[in-house]
């Protein structure tokens, strides 16, 4: 199970309704946060999470509306009696500015690691990045939790496996000479995220997508009118994500990131559910909770 909220919808700066764009994802009781813009700590707190519980930090890129809030949230971590270590991603350049973040915080009562890999694992899930089309270098994630295959109980005693051992087997570890393919069925369907803002419409955005529960991503401006400015800030317009979002076959589609100048995002949902039926404007403190089929 995946439980996610979004923390914020907004671009740019935030506003007295509108938080900028975040999301925080939840799964076993650990949280992974994505983005972290000015006043994203408050956002978390309102919708009644805490931060103790937050393993990384994932960054989409750095323009301040995505990480100005890095320094505050690390230091209310350490606040909040923090000692394991926090991961922070992001995309090229991550070095050199967590070293300027980290240089306003000081120490921390933790160990802060980056990580710039494609991929990697944490609190469970499979974490994939991919990159995005913005002015500056930016990626998006994509949040993976796997699911094995169907346990047969019968093989396991048929090949003499006692039943206090079972969860072992079921965990991927082999008993005895029983290995899992021994006694479970092929992997199951798991559950897929992907969060892509801010970015025009990429190959690589419809590869990550295909076929998964949840997309989020850019939608910053309503239509082809501010096509020109989509077009000059790196971002989307709520028809081409639209667009994206049925080519790529996705279950569900939420944006978020939006422009000021969209005072209801909700009013022009219709012209892109005409593309993509299942399509919504996010809201800040907009939830779901993705389940196994
Ligand atoms: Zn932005
Ligand atoms: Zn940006």
């Amino acid at each position: 199970m995946i439980d996610i909220v979004i923390l914020g919808t907004g671009a740019m700066t935030p506003l007295p309704e509108r938080n900028l764009s975040a999301m925080l994802l939840r799964c076993e009781g650990r949280q992974i946060l994505v983005d972290c813009g000015e006043g994203t700590q408050v956002a978390i707190r309102e919708y009644g999470y805490g931060l103790k519980s937050i393993d990384g930090i994932a960054i989409t890129h750095f323009h301040g509306d995505h990480f100005f809030g890095l320094p505050g949230l690390l230091q209310s971590l350490e606040h909040a009696g923090r000692t394991e270590p926090v991961w922070v991603a992001g995309p090229e350049g991550l070095d050199e500015m967590m070293e300027r973040v980290l240089g306003m915080t000081g120490d921390l009562a933790f160990p802060v690691e980056l990580r710039s890999e494609e991929s990697f694992v944490s609190t469970n899930l499979l974490i994939e990045t991919f990159p995005l089309s913005h002015r500056i270098p930016a990626q998006g994630y994509k949040f993976i939790l796997e699911r094995s295959g169907e346990f047969f109980p019968e093989k396991a005693r048929e090949f003499g496996v006692a039943k206090d051992q079972w969860s072992r087997l079921q965990t991927g570890e082999t008993v005895g000479n029983v290995t899992p393919q021994m006694v479970m069925g092929p992997k199951r369907k798991g559950i897929s995220v992907v969060y892509a803002t801010d970015t025009r419409p990429s190959r690589s955005i419809v590869e990550a997508a295909r076929g998964v529960d949840l997309l989020i991503m850019d939608g910053t401006y309503p239509n082809e009118e501010k096509m020109a400015h989509a077009v000059k800030y790196g971002h989307m317009h709520f028809l081409e994500a639209a667009a994206l979002a049925a080519e790529a076959g996705v279950k569900e589609a939420w944006l978020t990131h939006f422009s000021h100048s969209i005072e209801d995002p909700q009013e022009h949902m219709k012209a892109a559910q005409a593309i993509f039926p299942n399509i919504h404007s996010s809201f800040d403190g907009k939830k779901a909770t993705l389940r196994f089929e």
